[in-house]
């Protein structure tokens, strides 16, 4: 397996298209050139290549995990009436698409739907709040998760746009706190630091029905890891999301800083590291890895030989 992440990693670490996310000051001075690819199979074996221990901020990745654990809190039927599971065909950052939805959000995997769902996260103060998420992401990686604070004050500068989001949500009655103190969670979760074997682990996990395969707890349960999985097979891209399911048949998660979490089922979770982005804000040398992956290792779902 060691050997086949090597020749990917060989295959693309060469490919110079793309371009590095900088509307957050801090994630500019990522390096072009890093490249991590990690897999850990939904029993515990792990095997990494390259930048594979490199931390970096998760970013929209979070959206997928918190959302989890919102799902095991409230349950699959009211998540769903309030958060929606539709694409929105639209940038991840768009207000459009609240507003072409009468103001509710469509998916909790863009910016709208995500602020909403980390609205809805159980605990009387802002504080409690923040240790629910932090808590069960760390159980989601098998470790706690330090946060990279420098990320966390850059985007808290510049996140006018997401705090206009979580004002409009408001606006419409479909956001369940206060907007700055949801901005301000929204943006810690999207600041706490992985690395590509994390987020293997963390993707293992829901592979393997929601019990961590390193640690062996139970963070979800498997009917919602089910959920989770489908939205990021939908969603899970952005407006790229249907190209991304074409090419490589299995749910994936992507984030601004170049992280892709890719999960198979019942059998484990792929992830990459390389920031150079797309026009949609996914990974380039990520998505190309990953369907290579998916094609050598028969992955895709919806393959029947
Ligand atoms: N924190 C980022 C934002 O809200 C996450 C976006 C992303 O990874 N696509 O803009």
């Amino acid at each position: 397996m060691r050997e086949m992440l090597s020749e990917t990693y060989e295959r693309y670490r060469d490919v110079q298209d793309g371009r590095v996310a900088d509307y957050i000051p801090a994630l500019a001075e990522a390096d072009s050139g890093w490249f991590g690819l990690s897999l850990t199979s939904a029993t515990g074996h792990r095997f990494s290549f390259g930048d594979a221990q490199l931390p970096f901020s998760i970013q929209s990745i979070s959206k997928a995990f918190v959302y989890a654990l919102v799902v095991q809190e409230l349950g699959h039927v009211e998540v769903r009436e309030r958060i929606g599971v539709n694409n929105t065909g639209l940038p991840f950052n768009s207000v459009m698409a609240i507003e072409l939805n009468g103001g509710r959000t469509m998916n909790p995997l863009v910016n709208a739907g995500a602020l909403a769902t980390t609205s809805l996260v159980p605990g009387t103060t802002w504080d409690e709040k923040w240790d629910f998420i932090h808590a069960g992401l760390s159980k989601f990686a098998g470790h706690e998760l330090e946060i990279d604070e420098r990320v966390y004050e850059s985007e808290m500068e510049t996140n006018t746009r997401n705090r206009g989001i979580a004002r409009l949500l408001e606006s419409y009655g479909h956001i369940s706190l206060d907007p700055m103190q949801v901005t301000e969670l929204y943006t810690r979760q999207c600041s706490l630091l992985v690395t590509a074997e994390d987020l293997a682990t963390m993707g293992a996990t829901l592979a393997d029905g929601g019990d961590c395969p390193i640690t062996g707890i139970d963070v979800v349960d498997p009917s919602v890891s089910r959920d989770v999985l489908s939205v990021m097979a939908t969603n899970g891209m952005y407006e790229a999301s249907g190209d991304w399911l074409f090419e490589v048949g299995m749910p994936g998660k992507s984030g601004v800083s170049g992280g892709i979490v890719t999960i198979a089922p019942g059998k484990g979770s792929l992830a990459t590291f390389s920031p150079p982005l797309d026009a949609a804000g996914n990974s380039v040398r990520g998505i190309r890895a990953t369907r290579h992956l998916s094609n050598k290792l028969g992955l895709n779902l919806f393959a029947s030989t």
